[in-house]
């Protein structure tokens, strides 16, 4: 695998003059420098995009991680955050020029403030965590990513993350109250929901590490549901799955999950953790019905009219939290589970109206077939965002770029039909070039204006989201200075 960030290596002396600036505001042990332990940071959850940092920092406060941002500036080098690297889209992708700062030591709950349901937590703690310190008080941290375990709340913040419940209870952007950050500049500053004036909270989750690095989150703490009902019914085909999500919806009931798997996917999963699906099921769809027992009671009962009329031929409702959790044991472990299947895989990630979706998915199916190469589907139905998961075996020559070339024709449909390039998985370094398909250049160059207004310098996490990056101030295309580096021999490369 080579360098994709078409960096030049900072080494020598400007190298070794950084990491002891570094050192000397950081604790013992925090600065890595060793290659052997850089190669640990090279990619994130996308691997085919690698590159071995410069230097990685493992700071513990917010103070530290000014003085490391300030001197970046002062040396002029790109900085990168990294929480605990599942990202998907390659937004935590190192620059070998510059310095990755990594949020592993930054792990407390801070506050957990019930009477106001509000947590305050540090940005390496992960997004399962702040649930598990609020459990046993009847409250939990709504979004819900399938990497919860291990993903960080200030990957989720820059990622605008998502999972399977937040079609009824929103994003991340809708459960962060505050933000402290540091800025590129390296301020430390507070962004708060109160702050009158522009969103400036909005404006930066989902920024993916362009705008800052985030030092501490306020997330808002919901009430445990009094009932949870989890239904799994089996279609014979997609077409029919389709048709219950459509009528579930269009019915006025607003799950708090609503997912769908086809019929390879099934197969994946089974293969990897043994679901126990309903056999010869072209399509399951998982229903979560969550809120007063008595309402999910009347709630479910018409799930299950709404999916036979469609066609179901099998129906399960989970009797207790066992069986809740068996029947999302193979939506949950569907991505890593084609790996059962396939040797290599592209996860995708892309949005469609929920009423395109059996056209989006019928036309993945013819292209799939033209090209030769199979394709799993696995999404969050209830608001259309598709996880289609594209095989390949990568020991055979062109299959890698025939599996690419599909990906990227899926990405097409859903802007065709007026969807997005990505769902939740973020722009990152791989959907850059995707962004002019959904983005005018005023559109961008708008975008633009936003990053420099936080950015001046183009030093935070470069390279990512935009796919003609430019300094402030210069027509596109055209760089201007020359960078601080220089004397390492390596031209400007941001
Ligand atoms: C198996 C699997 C399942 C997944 N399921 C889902 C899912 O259901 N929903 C979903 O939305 N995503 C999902 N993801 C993607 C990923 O887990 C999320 O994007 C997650 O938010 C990334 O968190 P992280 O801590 O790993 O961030 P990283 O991968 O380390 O970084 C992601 C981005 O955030 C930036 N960043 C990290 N920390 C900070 C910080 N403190 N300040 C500023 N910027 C920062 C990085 O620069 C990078 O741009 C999945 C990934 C995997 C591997």
């Amino acid at each position: 695998m080579t360098d994709t960030t078409g960096a030049t290596p900072v080494r020598g002396p400007a190298l070794d003059r950084i990491a002891r600036r570094l050192a000397a505001v950081l604790p013992p042990g925090a600065v890595i420098t060793d290659p052997v332990r850089l190669r640990t940071y090279e990619c994130d959850g996308l691997t085919h995009h690698r590159a071995v940092p410069g230097v990685v920092v493992l700071p513990e406060t917010a103070g530290q991680i000014a003085a490391v941002v300030r001197i970046c500036n002062e040396y002029g080098v790109p900085f990168v955050a990294r929480g605990a690297g599942t990202g998907l889209s390659g937004g935590a992708l190192p620059r070998t020029d510059g310095v990755l700062v990594v949020t592993s030591r930054m792990r407390r709950v801070l506050e957990v403030d019930l009477p106001n349901r509000r947590a305050v937590v540090e940005p390496g703690v992960t997004n399962l965590a702040i649930t598990e310190a609020v459990r046993p008080h009847g409250y939990y941290y709504a979004p819900d990513p399938s990497s919860q375990q291990v993903c960080t709340i200030g990957g989720n913040v820059a990622e605008n993350s998502g999972g399977a419940h937040c079609l009824k209870y929103g994003f991340t952007v809708n459960h962060v109250l505050a933000l402290e950050i540091v800025t590129p500049d390296g301020d430390i500053v507070t962004l708060d929901a109160d702050d009158p004036g522009y969103d400036l909270l909005g404006a930066f989750v989902g920024s993916e590490g362009t705008l800052g690095i985030t030092t501490k989150v306020t997330v808002r703490l919901l009430r445990a549901p009094e009932a949870v009902t989890t239904l799994l019914a089996a279609f014979g085909s997609i077409e029919q799955g389709g048709r219950a999500v459509s009528a579930i919806i269009g019915g006025g009931i607003v799950p708090a999950a609503i997912e769908m798997m086809d019929a390879l996917a099934i197969e994946a999963a089974e293969a990897a953790v043994a679901c126990a699906y309903p056999a010869g099921a072209g399509a399951v769809l998982i229903v979560e019905l969550d809120g007063p027992a008595a309402e999910t009671a009347l709630q479910s009962a018409e799930v299950e009219r709404v999916c036979l009329e469609s066609g179901a031929f099998e129906l399960r409702t989970a009797a207790d939290p066992a069986e809740r959790a068996a029947i999302w044991k193979g939506r949950r472990s569907a991505f890593a589970a084609v790996g059962r299947i396939s040797p290599a895989y592209i996860v995708q990630d892309g949005v469609v109206p929920r009423t395109a979706l059996p056209g989006v998915l019928a036309s993945i199916d013819r292209l799939s077939a033209e090209h030769g190469i199979r394709v799993a589907n696995v999404f969050h139905a209830g608001d259309g965002n598709l996880h289609p998961l594209v095989l390949f075996d990568d020991a055979e020559p062109g299959a890698a770029e025939r599996a690419e070339a599909v990906s990227g024709r899926i990405l097409d449909l859903c802007v065709e039909h007026g969807g997005s390039i990505t769902g939740e998985h973020g722009v990152g370094v791989d959907k850059a070039r995707y962004m002019p398909k959904m983005f005018t250049d005023d559109d961008l160059d708008t975008m633009q204006l936003v990053r420099c207004a936080f950015d001046s310098r183009g030093l935070s996490n470069p390279g990512k989201v935009f796919p003609t990056p430019r300094l402030c101030g210069e027509v596109p295309g055209v760089r201007r200075g020359a960078h601080p580096l220089v004397e390492s021999g390596r031209a400007e490369q941001f």
